[in-house]
């Protein structure tokens, strides 16, 4: 399994940013079909346990077959012992046509059940249960979501009680915040001293609204965190030879970034199009929100120059299934 790698090191270049490039690596899990976890058989065992006649012999698992399951893991959370992050890739799941195989989307192409099967076998790969999940809701917003155990399982086994929230927090254990991507930004955040994450989903949007200072703000608000205990991530979304942008979008762009700032994001084609290096306005936001640039790192991996192995928007024309990011503090 090979990814097309960005040569971030041209893009960075001039900028402060150490160590932190071409932090990605990636590995298969292997995941056999019997071994996912069946909360219908969990549910009803319970109400056997209560005196209930239910069956318990019949499992939920659509595929006989083993499933690899590819997941990215970022260097620099695996030296973090307390933390277990992991991004998925289109390996592993049930899905199929355009979703294939392992989506995460509810509402392009792919069934319920499909979609609520790839989070039993991706859980189960990163050693959690899909209660303890807790899926955003986005919709290209800037809103930051604390959660705890009231919200365990949302967006996966249980409705959600919010909307409009692309960037989640918390300081529980074992409760794993899960933000979907296909092009867009995944920023990521761990506190490495007080043990607090926050996830979220920075499209051109959330990255002129900086969604990450809302996250870096709102941990600050809620825990004490200090910027200069975070280590951030820039995960897996579209590089700049791949994001080409129209006039408006780069105006909005001028807006919100200094001239300087501007000469590494935006790249004036002189044609009424702009190439857009969002990983480079995101590592601005999360410089600009305190945190040091030694601390922030950033994925070599582009989505839409990986589309077999990686869910693009621009690559498919929006025919894709979603991508996610899954991070928790451990037990
Ligand atoms: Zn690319």
């Amino acid at each position: 399994m090979e990814f097309k790698l960005i040569n971030n090191k041209d893009f960075f270049d001039g900028l402060k940013v150490g160590s932190c490039i071409d932090s990605t690596e990636f590995e298969e899990v292997k995941v056999a079909a019997n071994e996912a976890f069946n909360l219908e058989s969990a549910a009803k065992t319970q109400e056997n346990s209560k005196g209930a006649t239910a069956n318990t012999t019949g499992t939920f698992t659509k595929s006989n077959k083993d499933h690899k399951v590819g997941i990215i893991r970022f260097k620099p959370f695996k030296d973090l012992d307390f933390i277990e992050c992991a991004f998925s890739t289109r390996l592993g799941g049930v899905s199929t046509g355009y979703s294939e195989s392992m989506s995460f989307c509810y509402d392009r192409g792919d069934s319920r059940e499909n979609v609520l099967e790839n989070f039993r076998i991706f859980s189960k790969a990163i050693n959690i249960s899909p209660d303890r999940l807790v899926y955003s809701k986005q919709t290209h917003t800037t809103n930051v979501l604390y959660v705890d155990e009231s919200n365990a399982g949302m967006g996966v086994t249980k409705e959600r009680n919010y909307d409009n929230i692309d960037g989640l927090i918390t300081d529980k254990k074992n409760l794993c915040l899960v933000t979907s991507f296909a092009d867009c930004v995944p920023v990521i955040f761990v506190d490495k001293k007080r043990h607090v994450i926050g996830s979220a989903h920075s499209g051109w949007r959330g990255t002129v609204g900086n969604i990450t200072r809302n996250v870096v703000e709102q941990m600050g608000q809620k825990f004490g965190t200090k910027p200069e205990d975070l280590v951030s991530f820039i995960g897996p979304s579209i590089c700049m030879d791949c994001y080409e942008i129209s006039e408006d979008v780069a105006e909005e762009f001028k807006k919100a970034y200094s001239s300087e700032e501007q000469k590494h994001i935006l790249l004036d084609k002189k044609n009424g199009h702009y190439q857009l290096n969002l990983h480079i306005a995101n590592y601005y936001n999360m410089l600009n929100a305190g945190i040091k640039p030694e601390n922030i790192n950033v994925t070599n991996i582009c989505t839409c120059c990986n589309k077999d192995l990686l869910f693009s928007h621009r690559g498919s024309q929006g025919k894709r299934g979603l991508l996610c990011n899954f991070i928790y503090i451990k037990q």
